[in-house]
């Protein structure tokens, strides 16, 4: 069996609706992948792993003074909520959150520039914020085109730094609040944090030669609230897929693992799942292979690589030598590689971006009707998946070393907040 774009493309439009970490949206997707890999007659599983997630009931923001009006806001996923009766407090906006803004932050409500970031958070908490705000989108935002965002208070800022109540608006609501000098404001959150569960698809095609090295392919299947997660990242799954159904038809040298991520989006909860739960075999693992974005008509290939300047080396002298246009670097890259590389398994990924205005991302343009992807393109990474992986899988001497730099060690743990910035 060979690989095929098109029957990849039309497994990624059967998928094209929003899948959530944790919904049923999520599962239902996971399902599909199953019974696509046992299709390819080989036997996988799905491996469940515990979320914490919320549901907002309600979410309400009033500029009481100097003027009055209600704006559109969200609350934050496992947000507090405000007291019984709401919550009546200053407005304060403290931008990129510097020392000064700080000092006039304790009891206010805080809005801060951008994404609401771990540094930012604990700075806000313990300036006494009685609530935070952020702003989403841009100022040119239609509301009937665009999703005011739902964003969440993850684990990774509330570990050791608590709960606050937290607030999302648009760009450009956020941008009148400020311009007329909103003074007072009245919130009101109802919020619920309750346990789910989300799950990775797993499956195995053992090596016929040197089963003890293991190679694992990734791509996360799940989405953000408002997008379909075609281009991020049902493309990349749908890739996999022909890789696994390629190996299964050839069958490999070394043993190849295939895991469809849940919950990426969350903070890479389930490669870090899987990773915890298959701690024991992680020393057999020689390489992970991961890809999260293809199929952009208008866009470029890249490979991040999280390993060393050699494997850099090599990928590049692959892919020049097979005609290939690839960006190869050595980077880190905010999907499933980096748990992996966290535990010293060398990861390549490999992207085709969207260039500008022509890739969208994290909201409602995420879709198919967008009409910025294609089967061609979606080609194009999958031939340089395959091309890569034919190498490795079946190389007699193994060519990538079990090594991170310095350089990427160092990125690795700042992404995963283990060295203060
Ligand atoms: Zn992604």
């Amino acid at each position: 069996m060979e690989v095929s774009a098109r029957r990849a493309f039309n497994l990624m439009k059967e998928m094209a609706y929003v899948r959530v970490s944790g919904s049923l949206e999520e599962r239902k997707a996971a399902e599909r992948l199953l019974q696509e890999v046992e299709s390819c007659g080989v036997k996988g599983c799905m491996e469940e792993f515990p979320v914490k997630s919320g549901k907002v009931h309600h979410a309400r923001l009033v500029v009481t003074a100097p003027y009055v009006k209600e704006y559109e806001v969200t609350g934050y996923e496992r947000s507090l909520s405000t007291p019984e009766g709401g919550l009546d407090g200053e407005f304060y906006y403290a931008e990129n959150v510097l020392p000064v803004h700080l000092k006039n932050c304790q009891g206010k409500i805080v809005m801060i520039n951008g994404r609401l970031r771990r540094t930012d958070y604990e700075k806000l908490q313990k300036a006494g914020a009685a609530a935070i705000l952020t702003f989403s989108g841009t100022t040119l935002d239609r509301n009937s085109e665009t999703d005011c965002d739902i964003r969440k208070l993850r684990e990774t800022l509330t570990d050791d730094l608590g709960f606050a109540v937290a607030l999302n608006m648009r760009a450009a609501d956020a941008a009148e609040i400020v311009r007329r000098g909103a003074k007072q404001m009245y919130i009101e959150v109802e919020s619920e944090c309750m346990d789910e569960v989300s799950c990775n698809v797993c499956a195995v095609i053992e090596g016929s030669q040197y089963p003890d090295e293991i190679i694992s392919f990734g791509a996360h299947f799940d989405s953000v609230h408002f997008s379909t997660g075609v281009y991020d990242n049902m493309s990349g799954s749908v890739i996999i897929m022909e890789i696994l159904r390629y190996f299964a038809a050839h069958k490999p040298g070394r043993t190849l693992k295939f895991n469809w991520y849940g919950s990426e989006e969350q903070g890479l909860l389930g490669s870090k799942a899987w990773v915890k739960a298959h701690e024991d075999e992680l020393d057999k693992h020689v390489l992970m292979i991961n890809i999260d974005v293809a199929a952009a008509t208008l866009g470029m290939n890249t490979a991040p690589i999280l390993a060393t300047e050699a494997v850099v080396g090599y990928v590049d002298a692959l892919m020049k030598e097979h005609g290939m246009a690839c960006g190869v670097k050595m980077d880190i890259y905010s999907s499933d590689c980096v748990p992996f590389a966290d535990k010293g398994i060398p990861a390549i990924n490999l992207c085709r971006f969207g260039t500008q205005g022509a890739g969208y991302i994290h909201d409602r343009r995420d879709n198919l009707k967008s009409g910025y992807l294609d089967e061609k393109a979606l080609d194009i990474t999958l031939q340089q998946a395959l091309m890569l992986s034919k190498h490795v899988v079946n190389a007699k001497v193994f060519p990538i070393e079990r090594k991170i730099s310095d350089e990427i060690k160092g990125k690795v743990d700042e992404y995963l907040f283990k060295v203060k910035k």
